[in-house]
């Protein structure tokens, strides 16, 4: 880590560390500025101080030119967040594209654009899962259009890649979220394009921050119930509502197992005409499960309420049992205390997925690995010493 970094996120002043490693606070604004790179004795005593985060290499190796963003990229992020802050959905969505992108120098510039965005405590994040078909883009339309009624601003994000999703993007398909799409109040995010290496998912938790930025209170977040994003955006969010059709047992669901003890609301959807019936039973059946299972994060049981999407009964009961749960989590003092253990979730997932596009893009191409690699498929060497080589590697930096 370059040493003017290091002084800025840790808040030393250039004064102190000049004391701290014995030299004076010219010599070490001049270490700062690359003006001059100390000398071995000091250079240790940099490396001691910071824990290893500064080396020798972060003076000796001189970045490569997409390891910097130029005069241009950091005025083009700027600008972005201040229309994006002043109401421009373009400057919205250009955001959310950066974020979502693999590209090395996309990346930089969203780590620009996030580290200039704050945590907002006002909003609501709802998550809402269900297998396809189940009526989740329905229920927020009609869901959607009350809270807009009501005074809030709506937004959606679906975490899924549109590939699997019958009928593509959300956008794409223009029957989903008909009356959200074009409203004011609004924001309907399409999926994200096939293609993406995962991980889309994990990165959903920045998207919402530039969600909230703009001003947007009340955002859904929005996965298909089959795949592996649901635990991630449990993660995300206040409250996580299960979408279920009307019909008996967990293995007629289609849902992943496990993601209904997720829930803190489950709603059978569809309680209308001939599958009304069918909507109650499903309902005490799963109200009688879940009086065994656990409790909801904020140890409320589990509840469970019935719905038709498009005859838009029940929607107010389920919006009331969201506020009522938020309330609750406030009062219980969980509601901040979760989003700082999400924060900290994020940070480590962050984390992983930064470390596993490393390896992916970059590690497993160098030189030597990939002759370390022929030496595992041709048997040459034990696994435990070429992971030991890789984990050398990766762990270089670190001081214990
Ligand atoms: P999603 O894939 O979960 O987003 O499901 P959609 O919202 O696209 O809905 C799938 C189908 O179910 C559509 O044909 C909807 O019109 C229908 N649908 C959605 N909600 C209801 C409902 O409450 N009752 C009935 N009868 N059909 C519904």
């Amino acid at each position: 880590m370059n040493l003017k970094v290091f002084l800025k996120i840790f808040n030393i002043s250039n004064k102190k560390f000049a004391n701290t490693i014995g030299v004076s606070p010219v010599s070490l604004s001049r270490y700062v500025t690359g003006e001059r790179i100390p000398e071995k004795k000091v250079l240790n005593k940099i490396f001691l101080q910071t824990s290893g985060l500064v080396d020798a290499n972060d003076f000796f190796i001189k970045k490569k030119n997409n390891e910097y963003l130029s005069s241009e990229d950091i005025k083009e992020i700027d600008l972005i967040l201040y229309r994006l802050k002043n109401g421009s959905r373009k400057d919205l969505a250009k955001a959310i594209t950066l974020i979502e992108s693999s590209l090395e120098k996309d990346k930089l510039r969203a780590n620009l654009l996030l580290s200039k965005l704050k945590e907002k405590n006002k909003s609501i994040r709802v998550g809402i899962t269900g297998v396809p078909g189940v009526g989740k883009s329905t229920m927020i339309e009609s869901l959607g259009t009350l809270l807009i009624k009501n005074g809030h601003k709506v937004a959606v994000l679906a975490v899924d890649p549109s590939s699997k999703q019958s009928g593509g993007s959300i956008l794409g398909d223009k029957t989903r979220m008909e009356q959200l799409s074009i409203n004011t109040n609004a924001y309907v995010r399409p999926s994200p394009n096939q293609g993406h290496l995962g991980g889309v998912a994990k990165k959903t938790f920045h998207s919402i921050r530039c969600l909230e930025e703009f001003g947007f209170n009340i955002i859904f977040i929005e996965t298909m119930g089959v795949g592996q994003a649901e635990t991630s955006v449990y993660d995300m969010v206040d409250i996580f509502l299960v979408l279920l059709l009307p019909s008996g047992g967990d293995e007629l669901q289609g849902i992943k197992k496990g993601i209904i003890e997720l829930a803190d609301l489950i709603i059978i959807n569809k309680a209308d005409g001939s599958l009304k019936k069918q909507a109650e039973l499903t309902k005490n059946e799963y109200k009688n499960a879940s009086q065994m299972t656990a409790k909801s994060r904020i140890e409320l049981e589990q509840n469970v309420l019935t719905c038709s999407s498009i005859e838009n009964k029940g929607i107010i009961e389920i919006w009331n049992f969201v506020e009522k749960f938020i309330n609750l989590s406030k009062e219980k003092n969980m509601f901040f205390k979760t989003r700082s253990t999400q924060r900290l979730k994020n940070l480590w997932s962050d984390v992983d997925l930064s470390i596993s596009e490393y390896m992916e893009g970059n590690f497993k191409k160098k030189k030597y690995i990939k002759n370390l690699t022929k030496k595992i498929e041709n048997n040459e060497i034990s696994l435990t010493e070429a992971s030991n080589v890789v984990h050398e590697y990766l762990t270089k930096k670190k001081f214990d």
